[in-house]
């Protein structure tokens, strides 16, 4: 290798990760790609090693030391176990963008969507994704969803930074704003002021449940998407399905200082060990950091003689179909088939071209600064863990309160159940106390005072929450009924 190879970090994986990664690396071996691979362990071994984070500490000072990690994917236990070292590693790194793009290669690959070109741009570091969740009563759980507007600004102007360098003509933002009013109320608010600012590309706007809907049944008429962690996450594994194969997409995870490269796909458990997945999705992830680092031309090479390979019927299990293909072959022997067609070019898909380099990277404009809205706590939320009625937890709070603070509603999973109870309602033993300040305001001490009284008379609170206006509005949500 020459001295003026870019170093990059890659991680073999779990499951089907290292035979991905090794056909992968092999094709750019193959075309020459200047780089230099530095392997790092991390995964499941290393967590079942007794590492606390499955990422060693040398691990780390290899991705401090080249910014860059192809990674394959990671096998993360469900409903238990450790949290998700994919998780820690694009919010350690800063990893705010998360670039999916989604394409179908009809006939070669079978699909219903023959026109399809799409790329989902996800929020990375934010949402349900910090895994903060409580098991608060007997009954109830809960799990925190963190929207900022630093996160959503960043995300948003990123998404419409990165149309402009792709030469794409609209972003279309998803988020459930009709339900979460305040977080992802943010989240289409901050997309309607940023989208103003570029005149040359058209927006939209799409409650997430019909926006998957139209995503399943008409991927073609969309363009850029831009949304938040968890509706990305589930659109983008429906955008890669409808393409043809979940095996296919690749995924970049962007961040000022570091990016990583990886599959869209997980470590697929019921086929590894077989040498028969497809390593589309983790070459499609290096092709975009080729990209990311410049080496346009490498990327160009290996991007059109894998289209060439598909076009010539060489297909792995997941995209095999009679009549279309012509050779089913294994992980190896694709990654062997598209380097025996380095410097081909498709003769009916279309080609790409990815130019010369430089063209394609993504300013980070910083963020604006904005007014400081005036912030006035004015009330108290505090769940309490009660499992009788209603009505003796209304009399016992409405006693026990200072003459500054009145109990204002009780709900129950965000439904009034006090005062005017509905006798339909069903009620868990979770119950949330709203108290607000008789002059509109309320202090700290205020609220230490209540707390003291509930200690004093054994109600067990769970939680509290402050109620605060900005500049005059409620940063609180209204309970149904309210
Ligand atoms: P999966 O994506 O691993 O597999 C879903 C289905 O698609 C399986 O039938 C699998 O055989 C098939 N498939 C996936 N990749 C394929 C390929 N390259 N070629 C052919 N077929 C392929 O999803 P899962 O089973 O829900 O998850 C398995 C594990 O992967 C879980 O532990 C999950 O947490 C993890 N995961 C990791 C990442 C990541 O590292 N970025 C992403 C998603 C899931």
């Amino acid at each position: 290798m020459s001295s003026s190879n870019r170093k990059i970090t890659i991680a073999k994986g779990d499951g089907i990760g290292p035979e991905i990664m090794d056909a992968t690396l092999s094709i750019l071996e193959a075309a020459k790609a200047p780089l230099e691979f530095q392997e790092i362990k991390i995964g499941k071994d290393v967590y079942e090693s007794g590492h606390k984070t499955g990422i060693p500490d040398e691990a780390w000072a290899s991705l401090k030391e080249t910014g860059i990690l192809l990674k394959a994917p990671i096998t993360t236990p469900q409903g238990g176990g450790y949290k998700s070292l994919n998780v820690t590693l694009r919010k350690t790194l800063g990893l705010f963008a998360n670039v999916r793009p989604c394409v179908s290669y009809a006939p070669y690959v079978e699909t219903k969507h023959p026109n399809m070109n799409l790329v989902i741009i996800r929020e990375n570091e934010e949402d349900l994704y910090g895994g903060i969740e409580y098991r608060q009563t007997q009954q109830m759980t809960a799990a925190l969803k963190l929207i900022s507007r630093p996160g959503c600004e960043h995300i948003v102007r990123y998404a419409f930074e990165y149309a402009r360098a792709n030469g794409r003509r609209r972003v279309t933002c998803m988020s459930k704003d009709n339900i979460m009013k305040i977080s992802d109320g943010m989240f289409h608010r901050i997309f309607d002021e940023i989208a103003a600012e570029y005149s040359d590309i058209e927006n939209d706007h799409y409650i997430i449940d019909i926006g998957s809907a139209r995503i399943a049944a008409a991927p073609d008429s969309f363009d850029v998407i831009v949304t938040e962690n968890l509706y990305g996450d589930i659109i983008s594994d429906i955008a890669a399905e409808v393409s043809g194969s979940v095996g296919l997409c690749g995924s970049a995870n962007i961040g000022k200082n570091c990016a990583m490269f990886e599959a869209i796909h997980g470590s697929a458990p019921d086929i590894s060990g077989q040498g028969i997945a497809n390593p589309s999705g983790l070459l499609h992830g290096a092709l975009m950091m080729l990209v990311h680092l410049g080496q346009n031309q490498v990327a160009q090479t290996i991007h059109n003689s894998w289209l060439a390979t598909l076009e010539d019927g060489i297909h792995t299990a997941d995209i095999y179909q009679d009549g279309q293909s012509i050779q089913k072959v294994g992980t190896k022997e694709f990654a062997e088939a598209v380097i025996e067609r380095l410097g081909a070019v498709p003769k009916k898909l279309a080609s790409v071209n990815y130019g010369d380099g430089g063209g394609r990277q993504i300013s980070f404009p910083d963020l604006k600064s904005r007014p400081h809205e005036e912030k006035i706590l004015c009330g108290l939320d505090v769940y309490v863990d009660w499992d009788k009625d209603v009505a003796s937890l209304a009399e016992l709070v409405g006693g026990l309160i200072p003459s500054a603070v009145t109990l204002k509603v009780i709900t129950n999973r965000g439904v009034k159940v006090w005062p005017d109870t509905n006798q339909e309602t069903f009620c868990t033993d979770n119950f949330q106390c709203r108290l607000r300040g008789k002059s509109g305001v309320l202090s700290h001490k205020d609220i230490l005072s209540v707390l003291t009284a509930f200690a004093e008379k054994g109600i067990d609170f769970i939680r509290v929450e402050n109620l605060y206006d900005f500049d005059g509005k409620p940063g609180y949500s209204i309970a149904q009924g309210e």
